[in-house]
């Protein structure tokens, strides 16, 4: 153990030695995979209340350090309890998190090796492997030639969906203003447009890039939730008539709400008409098209000019990974790129390296290429395509169980995972059941608002989830409903 040999000075710390990093890692392993194994003895949603976890913790950090063991008795007493159990096979809240062996054990990996990788100099694996597994992926969701990395464009790792939203605002806004905002800042009003189901991280986005929610036109839906493209040019002449500058529209591909899809071929016509930027956010629903059946999801997107999907979502992989495409390079590269003496280096001069730090927010960047690898290496495509059809046959299935009963209504369609389905009822109803569910840790779901009411959502993606934990679902649901219905 070299690097320890510094122990003689008095007020060297004591790092962990090889052996004691062997001794301990073997047993967080351990820790890690009896969790996963046990996941389903426990609550799903965390049942403390607010305020318990911080008091059941010294105030104070230990003056000297601790053994490792103290802190691992305390991840089972205090911390765990007071976790929501995102990877429990009934998790049906929000959208899922995604985490898998090989995504957990890659994940150490990058911790292991600490490396940086801003610049492709600053470790060239990192960067190479990015662009090779962001090309795999491309084509094992049949993506356009265009977000490939031997054109004009191609993918990089984001940590999120929020992320890319940003990145592609300023990326259309660097274009249509011909570079003018990157260098002297925004002198004209440049709008953008969604639909009203768009992700908050659209308006937080127009917030940090100083555009400001006025900016923002959120776009009339059809009675499916999706973008009506005529209400998006009617939005769009009215601006130009105010002599606005259209920068941005945001097409979603699987809305977070209700699962919606716009129609990104028509939508695209609208906006290159008008000189703006398409971003298609596909966030959870882009992982389908694994499944050579569900490539639907990746209709039009040969007009887009950028693209995300998040791995973390429904991809088997651990947060954070969103991978995100550019059909051309040069306006995001172009936006981003601020070149200080320090950071030069000769192979990117010569042109023959990316760098991408000019691809995203902060400087530095964590290896996560190195997950998804082995996710897509462990799996192979037709793992990864069975997993999404499983779930997707899950939701159809429940989706069906609660079509047949005559007290719940499937209220929007029922696409891949998501069911959005509501007793008939009413609002206070629906409000009870969800709080009567989740407060029993039997299972979680969130609810929406469609349509002014609120709704039931049952989202299938965990991991672990089974038909069998669909089916509890559905009796643990239909239970509810029959002890409140008798009360
Ligand atoms: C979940 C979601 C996001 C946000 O994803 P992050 O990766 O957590 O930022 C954005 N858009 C849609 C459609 C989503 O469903």
């Amino acid at each position: 153990m070299r690097y320890n040999a510094g122990m003689k000075e008095p007020d060297a710390p004591r790092h962990m030695t090889s052996e004691e990093l062997r001794r301990h890692g073997h047993e967080v392993v351990d820790w890690i995979a009896d969790y996963l194994a046990t996941l389903e003895q426990r609550p799903v949603r965390s049942q403390v209340a607010p305020g318990e976890v911080r008091a059941a913790l010294p105030s104070s950090p230990p003056r000297r350090g601790e053994p490792f063991a103290a802190v691992l008795d305390d991840l089972d007493a205090t911390i765990v309890p007071g976790l929501t159990h995102w990877q429990h096979p009934s998790f049906f809240a929000y959208f899922p998190a995604n985490s898998s062996g090989p995504s957990i054990l890659g994940e150490l990996l990058s911790a292991g090796l600490g490396v940086q990788g801003m610049l492709w100099e600053t470790s060239p694996a990192a960067t190479e492997l990015e662009t090779l597994v962001l090309d795999w992926l491309a084509e094992l969701l049949d993506l356009p030639a265009t977000f490939r990395s031997d054109g004009a464009g191609g993918g990089v790792i984001q940590d999120s969906a929020s992320s890319a939203t940003l990145c592609a605002l300023l990326a259309a806004r660097h274009r249509v203003t011909g570079g003018a905002a990157t260098s002297a800042g925004v002198d004209r009003p440049l709008t953008v447009y969604a639909s009203t189901q768009v992700h908050s991280s659209l308006e937080k986005a127009v917030r940090i890039a100083g555009h400001g929610t006025a900016s923002l036109r959120l776009v009339d839906v059809d009675d499916e939730h999706a973008l009506r493209p005529d209400a998006l040019a009617e939005a769009i002449g009215a601006d130009l008539a105010d002599g606005a500058t259209p920068c941005l529209v945001v097409a979603t591909v699987g809305s977070t709400s209700s699962l919606a899809v716009d129609p990104v071929a028509e939508i695209a016509e609208v906006a290159h008409a008008a000189g703006a930027w398409l971003h298609v956010d596909a966030a959870m629903l882009g992982c389908a098209a694994v499944a050579p059946e569900l490539r639907w999801v990746g209709a039009g997107l040969e007009h887009a000019d950028s693209y995300c999907t998040n791995p973390h979502k429904w991809l088997l992989t651990n947060f954070d990974c969103d991978a995100f495409y550019v059909a051309d390079r040069a306006p995001l590269v172009e936006a981003l790129s601020v070149l200080p003496a320090y950071l030069r280096s000769a192979a990117s001069e010569q042109g023959g390296a990316i760098d991408y730090r000019d691809w995203q927010i902060p400087l530095g960047r964590r290896f996560r290429a190195l997950k998804l690898w082995m996710v897509l290496r462990w799996y192979g495509a037709e793992g990864l395509a069975a997993y999404v059809r499983g779930h997707v046959a899950h939701a159809a299935w429940f989706a069906e169980q609660v079509r047949a009963h005559p007290a719940f209504e499937v209220v929007a369609p029922v696409r891949a995972n998501l069911v959005c389905f509501r007793h008939v009822d009413g609002d206070e109803r629906n409000a009870g059941l969800a709080e009567r569910l989740n407060d029993s840790g039997e299972l979680y779901l969130t609810t929406t608002r469609l349509d002014g009411r609120l709704v039931l959502r049952l989202g299938v993606g965990a991991t672990q989830t089974e038909r069998r934990h669909v089916e509890a679902a559905w009796a643990a649901i239909t239970a509810a409903e029959s002890e409140e219905s008798g009360r």
